[in-house]
């Protein structure tokens, strides 16, 4: 056993697997033995492993300048140039961009944002957030308090009360609907139970809702057809800001360009952006905001003396150079495209399991999916404890492919975006043997 101490993991389980290297849409044990990335990393490694041009970027970056902050405005070409390249990529009005390192600390400087903002314009009593059960935004202190998943949350004593945090309905049928509901009553429900929070706050007090378009960590929630279009417009309604985590989302996963485009969200105020930014080479966030946002934060933090949240890390040179060249990778090699066209497949061959006897739910969306086991098929039994998930995960594991079980029960699918039809193929047919193995 070493010295780290894992994260995410029982804390009494030893080490499980030491990666040597990768190449493409593959990755090495220390003994040579060969696995699909069936979760790109953790949902991050968009164009694989071992990609020369992101290689050459780093080295090349490293030996021009291998740091400088951006505190009081200290800049670098790349960051700027990584800032317009965001700024216009994103469904989002006269974006402007802060850099952090990680999603949880990009989710930490949008709750800030949104304090900042709201005192700027003169309501600081509204700042309370609605985030929705089993979300997940991180989990720094303030972002595993928007995070609504147990595990997370127990014994860690979070603040959620200091912080504001309201929660909400998770827009999951499968598991969510009471017994004959249709799609459309449940979503009414969850709608109506969203708006009567809201009324019983008080509109005047909250300031934000926080959604990941389609969730990851919570088993890929794809929420039902018309979930947002209700969502947003009672948000309207009461004016309150909608805050998209496009942290596994963003950057062709779901079949467009971000998870907004294709979940019908429509301008949302605040984006935050980590994980395919970079395509993991280095660790990059961005907090996006709205530029209305940014303009009406400008006069008071002119009267404080200055917008006082930055990281040693923000704006790393290094990172901003990768991320840009992933972006410019995306555009010139049409990445978000190929994976649309290899999403398509990937979700079509995957609900071939729709008869396996462990199967309950197949779910996504584009390059992310899930499928829930379950103890009874007919009637939808969740297992007990959820064990079986890492029982399924092992099993494709010793076939051959990296996968991940999330919320107890379900193993997720996330590869890197491109990958070939051979591979999807390779995918399927490994999980094939897998659940044969869990049963
Ligand atoms: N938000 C979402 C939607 C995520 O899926 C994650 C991580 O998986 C985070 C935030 C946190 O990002 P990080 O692990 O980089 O802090």
């Amino acid at each position: 056993m070493s010295t780290i101490i894992y994260p995410t993991t029982n804390l009494k389980a030893t080490e499980t697997l030491t990666l040597e290297r990768g190449d493409g849409a593959y990755v090495y044990d220390n003994q040579g033995k060969q696995y699909f990335e069936a979760l790109a990393g953790l949902w991050c490694t968009s164009l694989g492993y071992n990609n020369r041009e992101l290689i050459d970027t780093v080295n090349q970056q490293m030996g021009q300048l291998s740091y400088s902050h951006m505190f009081g405005g200290k800049t670098h070409q790349v960051g700027m140039d990584l800032s317009e390249k965001l700024s216009a990529m994103v469904p989002v009005e006269n974006a402007k961009v802060f850099f952090g390192n990680s999603g949880s600390d990009a989710n930490d400087t949008h709750i800030k944002m949104l304090r900042y903002y709201f005192n700027a314009i003169g309501k600081p009593e509204k700042y309370k957030i609605i985030a929705r059960d089993r979300a997940y935004h991180g989990v720094t202190v303030a972002a595993a308090s928007l995070t609504g998943l147990v595990p997370n949350h127990t014994h860690f004593d979070l603040p959620f009360e200091a912080l504001g945090i309201l929660r909400t309905d998770a827009p999951h049928y499968y598991r969510g609907a009471l017994p004959g509901e249709t799609e459309e009553q449940f979503v009414d429900r969850i709608t109506n139970n969203l708006e009567q929070m809201i009324l019983a706050e008080g509109a005047d007090t909250i300031a934000a809702f926080i959604a990941e378009p389609i969730t990851g960590a919570s088993g890929v929630i794809v929420p039902p057809k018309g979930y947002y279009e209700k969502v947003q417009a009672i948000l309207n309604k009461y004016d309150i800001l909608f805050w998209a985590d496009e942290v596994i989302t963003g950057f062709g996963r779901t079949g467009n360009d971000f998870g907004s485009r294709t979940m019908g969200i429509e301008n949302p105020a605040m984006m935050t952006l980590a994980k395919q930014l970079s395509s993991a080479y280095m660790p990059i966030s961005a907090s996006v905001i709205r530029g209305d946002m940014y303009e009406a934060m400008i006069e008071p933090s002119a009267q404080v003396g200055v917008f006082g949240h930055g990281y040693t890390y923000s704006g790393h040179p290094v990172a901003c150079a990768v991320a840009l060249k992933t972006l410019e990778i995306y555009e010139r090699d049409n990445i978000f495209g190929h994976a649309a066209e290899m999403g398509d497949y990937m979700q079509k061959r995957l609900r071939e399991f729709a008869d396996h006897p462990l199967v309950g739910e197949i779910r996504g969306e584009g390059m992310i999916a899930a499928i829930e086991m379950v103890a009874n098929k007919a009637t939808g039994k969740a297992f007990e404890g959820g064990a079986v998930g890492g029982f399924a995960m092992q099993a494709c594991q010793n076939h051959g492919m990296i996968t991940r079980a999330v919320a107890g029960s379900s193993l997720a699918f996330c590869p890197p975006l491109i990958i070939n039809k051979d591979q999807v193929d390779e995918m399927i047919e490994k999980l094939s043997k897998g659940l044969d193995d869990t049963l």
